[in-house]
């Protein structure tokens, strides 16, 4: 069943988003080496339910906490450590909130101290991928067109491989809906998009083979071949002419420009989705 949201419903998806990216952006101002990934998910924890929402992760199907954090050969779904964060690590980290009855989802791969152009370009090529996918995300295109324009710019172009086991997903009331959103696909095929559709996208991409394994802890994906992987991920709102992109990376990117820690990636965001 897919539901179509309402303007009102739209408004309220938008402000679990944007408390997501709002913790996302705590993280951001803090995240260096030395810190561990549990600290993060505290300081998430916190400014989540000090804004009278949930961490929609923790306790979902028994994830134990509020952020998934994946350094790098980790893809998605990584629980948090008491680890630290060290200089070259790539840091990919999924947020979801409960607010109002309604779900937010974003996620931001985190690039800390030193790290190599050919890294940066993983980052730069997902990242652009996903605006990629939200500038196909309009009425009338359909599922497929969103994944063929994400896959066809990380394989074609860059010879990536674009995780396969993992899509994108409907949100709203729950926090994973009808439609699946594959980062792969091909032009004209699936279902429809129509006006009200709210979707996550979210590119999931190796530095190698598109293969990924599940590591014994029930939870963490990696990539098969252990080359680094990176993740982001916007909640959007299908529309006529172009999708609305109801999370803000702006919040995050804003604190990363202050945070000598982290590396910028190049932004070429906006014009790419027409947003
Ligand atoms: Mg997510
Ligand atoms: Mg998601």
């Amino acid at each position: 069943m897919v539901y179509y949201k309402t303007e009102e419903e739209v408004e309220l998806i938008r402000q679990s988003c944007l408390l997501v990216c709002k913790a996302l952006a705590q993280v951001a101002s803090l995240i260096r080496p030395g810190v561990t990934g549990l600290e993060m998910d505290i300081v998430a924890e916190e400014l989540i339910k000090d804004h009278k929402a949930l961490p929609a992760f923790k306790g979902y199907r028994g994830f134990p906490n509020t952020l998934c954090i994946s350094t790098n050969d980790q893809v998605v779904h990584g629980i948090p450590t008491n680890e630290e964060f060290k200089d070259g690590d790539i840091v990919s980290i999924d947020c979801g909130t409960y607010m109002n009855e309604f779900f937010g989802d974003s996620a931001y791969t985190f690039a800390l101290g030193e790290i190599s152009p050919e890294t940066l370009q993983l980052l730069e090529v997902t990242n652009t991928s996903l605006y990629k996918g939200i500038a196909a995300a309009t009425a009338g295109q359909r599922i497929g067109d969103i994944g063929f324009a994400i896959q066809n710019y990380c394989e074609k172009t860059y010879n990536y491989g674009v995780v396969r086991e993992l899509v994108g997903h409907g949100i709203g009331r729950s926090l994973h809906e009808a439609p699946e959103v594959p980062n792969y696909g091909k032009r004209g095929r699936g279902a429809k998009l129509k006006e009200g559709l709210v979707i996550a996208i979210e590119p999931m991409v190796n530095n190698g083979k598109k293969e990924v394994k599940q590591l014994d802890d029930g939870w963490t994906i990696a990539s098969k071949d252990g080359t680094l992987a990176a993740h982001y991920e916007h909640t959007i709102c299908v529309q006529k002419e172009k999708a609305i992109i109801l999370s803000d990376h702006r919040l995050i990117e804003s604190e990363i420009a202050k945070n000598s820690n982290v590396n910028k990636i190049a932004i070429r965001t906006a014009e790419l989705a027409n947003v």
